[in-house]
């Protein structure tokens, strides 16, 4: 069985290492460098319960897909031996003001059962003493965590290729399945046949699809800043409705995200990186010496629906998508790699793939 994979960013870098440990024959096209799409500006936060108290089709699957991460990373480290920064840290939504704190202290006395618990103002600043001005509590939920997101991509490949996974630095520049095998055809013009071939291009997904002018998958795009951020180092992951915060080792933290739908833009600009600095500043106290070291942005691969497209093409059953997962994209990329790898591999369909279908977008 040999299998092209479109794209390698997180999704279809863990879908090649997945499919390589089940011992089939992978190679991965993309035009730019691992994880050079939207897993460059991740966050890398795995919190499904996180800025998300809609309990709709998709948090079931972040759960189950955050319960695979110990061990994928675990086996993703001993395949590429190298080292992949990864913290269940856990993460404090806050609550900025009295109307927040009865939305957020209900959401936590429902959510017992997922680890959240509800901690007033003066309780969550002995928590995280870097939180600034007067919050009115918030929930607490300590499975939460993180990973680096492209180091794991950039572990993913290694271990992907020490597994006989070709990486072919070429875009794509067509997807034909009008053949028994489908062929993929790079920018370059060469042509290649597979038995099977996986669509993870992310927000340009759409692009790729055969048949179909369908714009299913489009671009949200996402600004990040990195800071630098001199002791005393931050424990948890803090959400606000202003922006995010994630501790990281080294002395820095991530402050996110921007959302613009503004198509294949990825120019980061003044604005966003003011409006995510002074949102910062209103929600820590900066250490001295606290900075900006870069900004960082890519495109969120977004679905009308918000959830992701994983299944196989109404023109083929040989062409697979794997792609629209959006805001959860490194959060899922353990389970997205489970269900195509069963998929390619003709093993019994998980029932989580029913929403997931390609075919409701008439893919
Ligand atoms: C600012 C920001 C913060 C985020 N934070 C989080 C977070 O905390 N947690 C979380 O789970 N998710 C987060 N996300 C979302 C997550 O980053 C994405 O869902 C995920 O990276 C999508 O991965 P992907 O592999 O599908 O797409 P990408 O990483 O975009 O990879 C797609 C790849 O396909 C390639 N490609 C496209 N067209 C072609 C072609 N024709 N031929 C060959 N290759 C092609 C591209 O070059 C690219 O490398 C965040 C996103 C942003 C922007």
């Amino acid at each position: 069985m040999n299998v092209g994979i479109v794209g390698g960013g997180i999704i279809g870098c863990a879908t090649a290492w997945e499919l390589s440990r089940n011992g089939v024959d992978v190679t991965v096209y993309d035009g730019r460098p691992v994880a050079g799409g939207a897993t460059h500006a991740s966050a890398g936060v795995l919190a499904p319960y996180l800025g998300a108290h809609d309990p709709g089709p998709l948090q079931p699957l972040i759960v189950r897909s955050c319960g695979l991460f110990d061990a994928f990373v675990r086996r993703v480290r001993d395949d590429a031996g190298v080292a992949i920064e990864y913290s269940r840290c856990g993460s404090i939504e806050v609550a900025l003001d009295e109307t927040e704190a009865d939305s957020l202290s209900r959401f936590a006395a429902m959510h017992t059962a997922a680890g959240a618990r509800w901690v007033d103002g003066d309780a969550l600043r002995r928590l995280e003493p870097a939180i600034a001005g007067d919050p009115h509590g918030g929930v607490v939920i300590d499975e939460h965590g993180y990973v680096a997101a492209p180091e794991l991509t950039a572990a993913l490949a290694v271990a992907a290729s020490v597994r006989g996974v070709s990486f072919i630095g070429e875009r794509v520049a067509s997807v034909n399945c009008e053949s028994a095998q489908p062929a993929i055809r790079t920018v370059a013009g060469q042509s290649s046949r597979f038995d099977r071939i996986i669509i993870a291009a992310g927000s340009w997904s759409s692009q790729l699809a055969p048949g179909t002018t369908v714009r299913a998958v489009y671009p949200v795009k996402g600004q990040l800043l990195r800071l630098k951020w001199p002791a005393p180092k931050m424990e948890r992951i803090v959400w606000t409705t202003r922006c995010y915060i994630v501790p990281r080792q080294g002395g820095h933290v991530l402050v996110g995200a921007t959302m613009d739908d503004v198509g294949f833009d990825e120019s980061v600009t003044e604005a966003a990186t003011d409006q995510l600095l002074s949102a910062a500043h209103s929600v820590l106290q900066m250490p001295s010496g606290a900075g900006m070291v870069e900004a960082r942005v890519g495109l969120r691969p977004a679905t009308l629906d918000g959830l992701p497209i994983v299944g196989c093409s109404r023109t083929s059953d040989a062409v697979i998508f794997a792609t629209g997962h959006f805001r959860n994209g490194i959060a899922l990329a353990p389970l997205t790699a489970s269900l195509v790898t069963d998929l390619v591999l003709g093993r019994a369909l998980d029932p989580a793939l029913d929403p997931l279908s390609p075919k409701r977008f008439g893919l």
